[in-house]
């Protein structure tokens, strides 16, 4: 059997297959459905605060209002399957609430957001190079002082380690690439926000950093297209495993493939009886 190609390529997705190939089969091909955790929860929390902060007037981008925002956001996410499926009794959620809110006040220890000019919040990309779709959503595109682009994203883990730096820099080319082919400009600066620490790492985008992720999109595409076609993705166990939702599925973790291969069997069998059913 041959497993269907991923339709596009996103950042996550590249450092996904980078870090383990299986995960990123069970992700990116038999799209298996992950468990909810804080950690995911928590980031969503604060990407929607900061989000609503930046709807905002500069003036009105202070901490009571940030609050206010991850409030209102929190209330949003309320009845979603993404924190509802948390299970969290009261104290659990209060515990998840004041951790965000711990983030967002290390956020300030970064920058001042009235001092920023944003063009674009998460603002969904897309493009294809050598028949292959990228995609990525950049949390925040601004104007600097000099009227040129950058690029921010926030992470709420922590910062990484020298080795892990560069697999995280090769991201922020990615979105590098995208702004360049579809603004005609490379940004004169992409950053990464790690809340936790609180640390910024900052890159300065060249001919050489875009060279190097157009070559490595070319690399992992052909490999991914020669794992689909061998059905093989081996998984590399590693400590990202304490933090993988398909041990289930994981033969590293006595699991089965197999299972994996069912599920998104019925899944395609689900799609195509309903397509069946509205051309009917
Ligand atoms: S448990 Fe580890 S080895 Fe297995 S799929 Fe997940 S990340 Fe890969």
């Amino acid at each position: 059997m041959v497993l269907p190609l991923p339709t596009s390529l996103s950042p996550s997705k590249v450092s996904s297959f980078t870090d383990c190939a299986l995960a990123f089969r069970f992700s990116a091909i038999d799209h298996l459905p992950e468990p909810p955790s804080v950690a995911a929860t928590r980031g969503t929390l604060v990407h929607a605060a900061l989000e609503r902060l930046f709807t905002l007037e500069p003036a009105e981008r202070t901490k009571p209002v940030a609050a206010r925002c991850l409030t209102e956001a929190f209330e949003e996410l309320e009845d979603h399957p993404e924190l509802a499926g948390l299970e969290l009794d009261e104290d659990g959620l209060a515990t998840l609430h004041a951790e965000a809110e711990v983030l967002l006040e290390k956020y300030f220890r970064l920058e001042d957001p009235t001092r920023i000019t944003p063009i674009g919040i998460e603002l969904k990309l897309e493009i294809e190079l050598a028949g292959v779709k990228l995609r990525g959503i950049i949390d925040r595109l601004e104007l600097d002082e000099d009227g040129e682009l950058v690029v921010t994203d926030y992470k709420t883990g922590r910062a990484p380690g020298e080795r892990q730096e560069q697999q995280r820099l090769a991201g922020v080319a990615f979105y590098s690439l995208l702004c360049e082919r579809l603004f005609g400009r490379r940004p004169a600066r992409v950053q990464l926000l790690y809340l936790a620490d609180p640390v910024a790492i900052i890159s300065t985008p060249t001919d050489r950093s875009t060279r190097g992720v157009e070559r490595k999109l070319a690399a992992v595409w052909t490999a991914v297209e020669r794992a689909c076609e061998r059905e093989d993705f081996r998984p590399n166990p590693s400590r990202l495993c304490d933090w993988c939702g398909f041990k289930a599925y994981c033969p590293s973790f006595g699991g089965a493939v197999s299972l994996a291969d069912a599920y998104r069997e019925e899944q395609s069998r689900e799609r195509r009886s309903s397509e069946l059913s509205l051309t009917a």
